[in-house]
């Protein structure tokens, strides 16, 4: 496998587009999926028609490869993702990746850009995003009759240098991400799109990221706009709300996996909004920074304070460094997580 490239400073790396070699594509069409391509240029040529243009069907997801200490580098649950992108497509009318073809152009496109993936010790990962996207013209509203399947590569730095860093969060009533019975448990486009609006102002008022509730009674605890949610109960259980408008994330599966094996009793079932005060610590989680604590919540009037802005819970920080272990290779992968991709 080849060694990090020279000459890029993946200390100073963040979290946005770089160029690299190349990006995987395949087209479906005549109900069949076409070889791998390897595409340099970061352009895709598509009729003014494509169905993802005008009715949004569009899916993606997201995943991460590190360089361990040994010098291994490994993709951390694209299996996960590859289910996942299975059911979105299912629920968009788009032909489903066959799990076998998504993973084996997970390892050819890493592979492709390995001097990209970032040094063990600079905190930095690659960052995979396969999109799967209707481009046959179809402008009456029927599922499209071409598709391309794509994934996308670039380093990452650390979300936050220095390790875990509290934000504050917020939730607005006037708002709603995902319908009961709509689209918030499947990774769509779409979904970021009905939360912009939300995310802008949330920014603009000093609010890193929004809280949603659930969109019928607003009494329960959804996820955040791009995050799950979970907490940490006063007897010390891992809490996370079971809904069927919330995203399954990867990664807060994993961390329900590794608080078991510390022993931590894990809660999945419906939160109350008024149960939010009674936590000892809240988090947000997601592939890109894996936990980000939250220690305040704004919801109008009412501000909860759930912790100091720069501690970090015991417990978080313990998940966090078990989760980060793994995936670096310093921690035994008792679940066989880490997908090795072998030159
Ligand atoms: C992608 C996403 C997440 C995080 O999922 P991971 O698999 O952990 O990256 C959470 N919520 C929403 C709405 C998402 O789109």
């Amino acid at each position: 496998m080849k060694a990090p490239k020279k000459g890029i400073a993946w200390e100073k790396l963040g979290f946005g587009f770089s160029d690299v070699n190349c990006h995987i594509r395949y087209t479906w069409k005549n109900g069949k999926w076409s070889a791998p391509k390897f595409v340099k240029e970061p352009w895709i040529n598509m009729h003014i028609g494509a169905a993802c243009l005008h009715y949004g069907q569009e899916c993606f997801e997201g995943i991460k490869a590190f360089r361990q200490k040994s010098g291994k580098i490994v993709i951390f649950r694209p299996d996960e993702n590859a289910k996942r992108m299975y059911r979105t497509a299912q629920r968009t009318c788009m032909p489903p990746v066959p799990v076998e073809m998504f993973l084996d152009a997970c390892d050819r496109i890493v592979r492709k850009n390995a001097e990209y993936v970032p040094p063990y010790g600079t905190g930095g990962s690659m960052y995979l995003r396969p999109l799967l996207v209707g481009t046959g013209p179809q402008i009456g509203v029927a599922p499209a009759s071409e598709y391309t399947f794509m994934i996308m590569v670039m380093p990452v730095g650390a979300y936050y240098k220095g390790g875990l860093k509290p934000v504050r969060a917020v939730i607005f009533d006037e708002w709603d991400r995902a319908a009961p019975n709509g689209m918030g448990d499947v990774k769509v486009g779409g979904n970021y799109a009905a939360s912009l609006f939300a995310h802008e102002k949330a920014k603009k008022e000093g609010w890193p990221v929004e809280l949603y509730l659930d969109a019928k009674s607003h009494k329960f605890v959804e996820e955040f706009a791009t995050s799950n949610f979970a907490g940490i109960s006063k007897s010390g259980a891992y809490v996370t709300p079971d809904s069927h408008s919330v995203l399954p994330s990867v990664t807060n599966m994993s961390l329900k996996q590794c608080a078991k094996d510390l022993g931590i009793k894990v809660e999945c079932r419906p939160v109350p909004y008024a149960e939010i005060k009674k936590f000892q610590a809240v988090a947000a989680l997601g592939t890109a920074v894996v936990i980000t604590p939250v220690w305040e919540i704004t919801r109008g009037k009412d501000v909860i304070r759930i912790s100091d802005p720069d501690t970090v819970h015991p417990v978080l920080q313990k998940l966090y460094d078990r989760v980060q272990g793994i995936q670096y290779g310093t921690v035994a992968d008792r679940h066989g997580w880490c997908r090795e991709v072998k030159g």
